[in-house]
């Protein structure tokens, strides 16, 4: 069963259109498989990213990750993002671990839009990594 069980409100679509439009930018010369995301702050902004490989195969970063990234490079306030889009072609689109890692860093409340059984679904970020390793974690 997936986990993004929830129904997507218009806001939630709108913002998917953001990471669908953020896939044209995707570099994906070697898996063709694009991907967009997109953080909606909770200042009305958004920020998008795209997957970017690499001739290096590991050293490609998805879009989830790099929509992160520009965000703080730009120096917004990356925990004030309350919700994150993600685009694909295929009928299944949730983030991979290192980004689900990346997100719940944070903004573990926020809701994330992702593509699985072929519709948007809706889930929260947190539900998507269950006991996960957190700034907390750290304070033992
Ligand atoms: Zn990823």
């Amino acid at each position: 069963m997936s986990l993004a069980r929830r129904t997507p409100s218009d806001a939630h679509r709108a913002l998917h259109d953001h990471a669908v439009a953020a896939q044209a930018h995707a570099y994906v010369p070697y898996s063709r498989f694009r991907v967009g995301a997109a953080l909606q702050f909770a200042d009305g902004s958004v920020v998008t990213g795209c997957n970017v490989e690499n001739a290096a195969y590991s050293m490609a970063i998805c879009a989830e990750r790099t929509a992160v990234v520009r965000s703080i490079a730009e120096g917004r306030d990356i925990t004030s993002v309350t919700a994150i889009a993600v685009a694909v072609d295929g009928a299944e689109g949730p983030p991979c671990g290192a980004c689900r890692q990346m997100l719940v860093e944070f903004f573990p409340d926020a809701e994330i839009a992702f593509t699985t059984g072929g519709e948007l679904g809706v889930a929260q970020v947190r539900d998507l990594l269950p006991a996960a390793f957190i700034p907390e974690s750290l304070d033992a």
